[in-house]
This record gives C-alpha cells, structure tokens and sequence, in this order.
C-alpha cells in the first residue's frame, strides 16, 4: 500500500493475498468481482486520503495501480459497464458520456486523476506562498522583539508547542514561545525512517545520566529533542495515550477529577484527527493532531500479533482504546505521521499558526532562569546570540523545557530544595524538596532476532507494540514491548555479537519502581545538572525484568515468527545471574523521563492540580515534568494533554 493510505486493515481484506489476480475464467468472474470491488473501494480511499492529505506524490503513486487494473481487465469482463464501481466515488462510476465523448470507467478515473492533479498543484502552489507568509511574519515578530509578552513559554516541544498554540487562538493575547534549539525543517525530522541520525546531533540535548552500580556501571545515554517540537521531532511518532489506571491516579494525586481517565479520554477525542477505523467512542476525527496507523506494516510486525494471540495475548484494532483499560494487549502502533512525514505536536499546533500577529517563535534562544519579584514570576532571562536578555511576561510563565531541563531552570531561579540551593550559593525564593526528585522513565531490555531473511523497516521501523502484565492480579500492564525493525543492542550487549540483519523487542518496564533525582553541579546556569537516573535500583524492578524478558522470549520464539527469523541472537536460554547479567548489560532508556517537578498534594510536589507552582505566582509547568508517575507507555500524547489542560487553565485563570 502507498503513502497516504491509512487503513491497513482493509488493505489486508482486500489485498492480492487473499484472491489472485490472474486470468479470469468464467468461475472466477464473481471473485474478481469482488475483489475488484474491494480493491477500487481501497483505491478508492487512499486516492481520498492523498487528496486530502494534499500529497502530489501519494497521488502519483496511484496511477501505476489503476495502469495494473487495466492491464489485467484486457481479458475484457471486469470492467465492461457493469462492473459497480464503490458508491464513494461517484466520479468512477460506469461509462459515461462527457462533451460528447462516450469514457470508458478507467478514462473516467484518468480525467478525475488529471483534475485532482491540477487542483492538488494549486494548491500546493497556495501552500508555498502561505509558508512564505508565516515565515515573514516570524521573520517580522522576531526582528520587533517586545520586551513583554501577556503569556511566555519556555520550550517548544511536545507540551509547550500545545499550550502556545491553544493561547494564540486568542487574538487579543501575545504570546512568545521560546526554543533553545532550531527549525525542524530537515529531512531527519521528517521522514519517519531517519529518527536515529537525530540521535547524538545538534538536535539532542545529549544528556547523560551518571554510572549506575545497578546497570553493571554502566553510564546510560538520556536523549532528548532540541529544536522546534523537542522530543516530538526527534522520537519514534509512536502515539500512545498512556493506561486509564494512570490518568485515575493523576486525578488522585491532584485532587481533581478533571485529570481522570474519563475526563482526558474526551480531550484525546477532541484533539485527534484518528485516521484508522472509526471508533468514536474513543477516536475523535477533527482535532489537530493526524494520528494513523503504522501505513503498509512490516510482515514482521504482523507476525508480533500473531505471536500475542499464539502465547493467549489478545489483540486490538488500535492501541489506543479498549486496550488501554484492562490487562493491556497488542497491536499495530498509532503514530504521529501524516502521508509519509512526521507530523510533530509543532507540526500539528505551531507550524499552522506561524503567520498570525500573536505568536512570535523565537529560536536559538536558551532560558536561564525565571524572573521572580515578590513571589511573582515576571518574566525570563535569556541567552540569544551570547548576549543575556529580560523579557517580560503580563500574565504568566510556563516552563515547558522537559524533565530534565524545567527542574534546571526552577532551581537556577531560586526554587527547589534549600539545602541543595544553598550549596551553590543560589538565593531560595521558594523550599520546594520536591524539584528534581522522583525522576522516572521507562528501562528497556533489548533482545534481538535474527531474519531469516532480511525484511527492510518500514515507516519509523517500530510498527507493533505490546503491553502485558508480568504476573497474575494485575490489572494494569507493568510490561510495555515496541518491536523495533532492526538490530538494538545496548553498548555492552553490542559486544555480544549482534546479526547483521535482524529485529528487536524493546521490552521494557512500563511501572518501574525505582526512582532517581537531578542535581545541580554549579550556580552557573550554563553548566548541566547531574542525572542520577539510578535506573533498576529497587528489586522489585529485577523481578519484573526478568519476567518481561521471559514473555519477550516466549513472543520472538513463537510460531508465529518462524518463518520470519533464523535463531534467536540475544539473551538465548539463560537463567538466574546470567539472566540478571545480561539485563543490567542491556538496560536502556526509552526516552522517556518524566515526574521531576510532579503534581499533588504532598510536601515533595512541585505544581498543584493546576500547575502552578507552589508558592510562586504566575508561574505554570507543562511538560512530562508534572506527571506524578510516568504513564505506562510511550509519553508524548500524555504531554499534549498536559499542554491541553494547561492551556485551559490559563485561559479560565485570565477570564480569556
Ligand atoms: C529518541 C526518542 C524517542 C522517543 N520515542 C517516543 C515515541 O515514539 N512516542 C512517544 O510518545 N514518546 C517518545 N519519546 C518521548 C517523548 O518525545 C517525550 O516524552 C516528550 O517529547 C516530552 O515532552 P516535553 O514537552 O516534556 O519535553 P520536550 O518535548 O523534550 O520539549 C522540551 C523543549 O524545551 C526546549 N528547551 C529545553 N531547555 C531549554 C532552555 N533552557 N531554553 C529554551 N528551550 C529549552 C527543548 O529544546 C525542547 O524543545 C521519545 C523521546 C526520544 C528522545
């Protein structure tokens, strides 16, 4: 199936595996009939959705498929008159006269094509000179920098490029968003299959967390995305809304429902643009944000749910309802690509909003601290081009800088623990112990198959995801598996010898209980914090692991995969100390670091329900920072609803 085409469900009903498409002898007239059917109903939409999509390209890629239904019908019988052509295109529909000219179905589909061509060229043409604007407009703001703003955000990823956009809405508000890094115009960030070149770039904040006794001493490399959309243009697109039992108990840890599962599933309705089969009572079709199912999946990814159902895992037409309320399951993954390109939360809220008068995006700019006056947060210092500048904020701040970089930021500003800031000499405006503490994110064990014979990745390369409960009683899943396309081994586990052609499960912990803590090396905001990510430091993690391992292993050796993979590469049947071995030598990252400056009630929170942080006016977080326990998956969707509430909450404080 092409670019554009979003439906790989009905691709596989009606795909070429299931009826041949050869020579029709009279028996078969009927099957090619449906077949045929199904197929121009599947063209059909994908032809929809490229339009839709405005993609020239996806368009383009058709042609050679309907040349191939002709080709085929020369025999004579499928596509004479009465041949019914789907109801949703009237434009293809039996034989018609046009100007005098009796055209048969296939010239129809070629004029209609010719048409939505010429269209689709304008506007595109309209698109470049849109672009054109935006760009001036910034070009414009930027050069006309005030020094106030009604509302500042600092940091334009996942979280702070909602809250900007949602603000900006407001005509009547100024809103500045600030960005350490630069554009996400490169092909890197926006063809799906690059995301790994980001990895170590001018794009990544290259963090690194400290050795850690519980991982072999091994340093762990802590990602994350610098530049317009943060991590959003650098990750892996996966969607994944996080479990109901998360969102109850952000609601808990609040004290304020409207955090709960119920409440947050109608802000995921509201913001998606769902391109996979309607499911309304979870999938919303309007909003923002183009979320579709991995396009054309992998055989391999196919052979993922195959192998769940085989081990008694059931499967899910989409991650991201029913799924998400019971024990877990697998499926193909929902992601964040629209017609072949990634489409960032920037992409989604920003990059449309860039030609109004009330947004000025400012990159290449680095906050240091948050101006505070009498326990008010007045505006920010920043670096831009070497020189420190103040800009002013009306109404608020919003620190949206990550859950490494917002704790910086707030302890640079004065806010955190008292002790820890006064060992660098930093005035305390506000004791919050809490800053910096509770630092979670998911550990991920790569075990790795080898191909039988090569399959190539496809989109991202991670197409199917998993998650599952390491033991009988729970009823959330504790265990969270992305199947990754190619070989990732950890940097010791690469010396174990890694095929060259092969695939991996990411398995990985979805409810780690270990916890670690950020803290600050120097009083100078331009020197980085230490990470002390102290990842599989409670033993209660090790037990999950090696039980996540065991199902990873029972998944990649099932028949299902069989005809896919010559052998197994990494572990193999090892058990006790090997097996714990191997586990501290491959722990990773999945990028996910979160909770840093969570939201409740107790004296080690750092924002209230409605992220304000304690004791400081006018001064919100939202980002993966708030969150009281990282959600059991993937983390962006829960940052746009962070975004989302965030900038609700701005606007109902401000009567806006
Ligand atoms: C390699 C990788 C793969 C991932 N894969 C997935 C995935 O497939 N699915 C998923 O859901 N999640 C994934 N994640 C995680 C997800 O991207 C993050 O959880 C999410 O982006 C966090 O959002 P945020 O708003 O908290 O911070 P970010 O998105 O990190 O945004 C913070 C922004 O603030 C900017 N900033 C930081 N400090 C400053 C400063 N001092 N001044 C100005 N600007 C600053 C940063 O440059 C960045 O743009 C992945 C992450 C990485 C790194």
């Amino acid at each position: 199936m092409t670019e554009g085409s979003v439906r790989p469900e009905a691709f596989q009903k009606a795909g070429p595996k299931r009826i041949s498409v050869g020579r029709i002898d009279d028996n078969g007239v009927r099957a090619n009939r449906a077949y045929h059917e199904k197929r121009d109903m599947q063209i059909c939409e994908d032809l929809c959705n490229a339009f839709v999509s405005r993609s020239e390209q996806a368009l383009v890629n058709f042609i050679p498929r309907f040349q191939c239904d002709v080709d085929h019908s020369r025999g004579g019988r499928r596509h004479g008159t009465s041949t019914r052509i789907p109801a949703a295109q009237d434009h293809f529909r039996g034989t018609r006269r046009v100007g005098g000219t009796k055209l048969s179905v296939h010239q129809q589909r070629q004029r209609s094509i010719r048409r939505m061509l010429h269209i689709m060229s304008q506007s595109r043409r309209e698109d470049r000179d849109s672009s054109r604007r935006a760009q001036e407009n910034q070009q414009r703001l930027v050069a006309d920098l005030r020094s106030q703003y009604d509302v500042i955000i600092c940091g334009a990823g996942s979280s702070g490029s909602v809250v900007a956009r949602r603000l900006a809405e407001n005509l009547d508000l100024r809103v500045l968003l600030i960005e350490a890094g630069g554009s996400d115009d490169a092909e890197t960030v926006l063809d799906p299959a690059q995301w790994p070149a980001n990895l170590g770039s001018d794009r990544d904040w290259g963090f690194e967390a400290q050795p850690n006794p519980h991982l072999n001493g091994r340093a762990l490399s802590m990602s994350m995305g610098k530049g317009l959309g943060g991590g959003s243009s650098i990750n892996v697109m996966v969607w994944a809304r996080g479990h109901r039992s998360d969102w109850d108990y952000f609601a808990a840890e609040a004290g304020d429902a409207e955090w709960s599962y119920d409440s947050v599933l109608q802000i995921y309705r509201r913001i998606e643009n769902w391109r996979g089969s309607p499911d309304p009572r979870y999938r919303g079709e309007s909003g923002p944000v183009w979320v579709q199912p991995a396009s054309d999946p992998s055989p391999i990814a196919y052979a993922m749910l195959d192998a769940a159902r085989e081990i008694g895992i059931p499967t899910f037409a989409h991650p991201n309802g029913k799924m998400m309320e019971g024990p877990g399951g697998a499926s193909i993954s929902d992601m964040l690509v629209r017609d072949g390109r990634r489409q960032s939360l920037y992409r989604a809220y920003v990059h449309p909003w860039l030609d109004r008068p009330n947004l000025t995006v400012l990159t290449d700019t680095t906050v240091r601290r948050v101006l505070i006056e009498q326990q008010r947060a007045v505006g920010v210092e920043v670096v831009r081009a070497g020189q420190v500048l103040e800009i002013r904020a009306r109404a608020e701040v919003v620190l949206s800088l990550g859950a490494i970089q917002t704790p910086k930021v707030l302890m640079h500003s004065g806010i955190g623990d008292h002790a820890e800031l006064t060992r660098f000499g930093i005035p305390v405006v506000q004791h919050l112990p809490g800053v910096g503490q509770n630092f979670q994110d998911h550990v991920s064990f790569g075990c790795i198959w080898e191909y039988a014979e090569p399959i190539a990745p496809r989109n991202s390369g991670s197409e199917a995801t998993l998650y599952w409960t390491s033991r009988p009683g729970l009823d959330a899943p504790d265990v969270l598996f992305c199947q990754v396309e190619f070989p990732v081994p950890s940097d010791r586990t690469a010396a174990r010898g890694v095929p060259a052609q092969g695939w991996t499960m990411f398995a990985g912990l979805a409810r780690p209980a270990s916890r670690g803590r950020l803290r600050l090396t120097s009083a100078d905001p331009g020197v980085p914090l230490a990470i002390d990510a102290n990842m599989m430091s409670d033993p209660a993690d090790l037990t999950t692991a090696v039980a996540c391992v065991d199902l990873c292993r029972a998944l990649g050796n099932a028949q299902a995969f069989r005809p896919h993979v010559r052998g197994e590469a990494m572990p193999g049947d090892i058990r006790g100390d090997a097996l714990e071995d191997f586990i501290r030598d491959a722990a990773v990252t999945y990028w996910h670091q979160s909770c840093t400056a969570k939201m409740g009630r107790d004296a080690m929170s750092v924002v209230d329900a409605s992220l304000n942080v304690y004791g400081i006016d006018a001064l919100r977080i939202a980002d993966a920072s708030i969150m009281p326990r990282v959600t059991a998956g993937n983390t962006q969707a829960p940052c746009a609803i962070i975004g989302e509430r965030a900038a609700q909450m701005i606007a109902q404080a401000h009567g806006l």
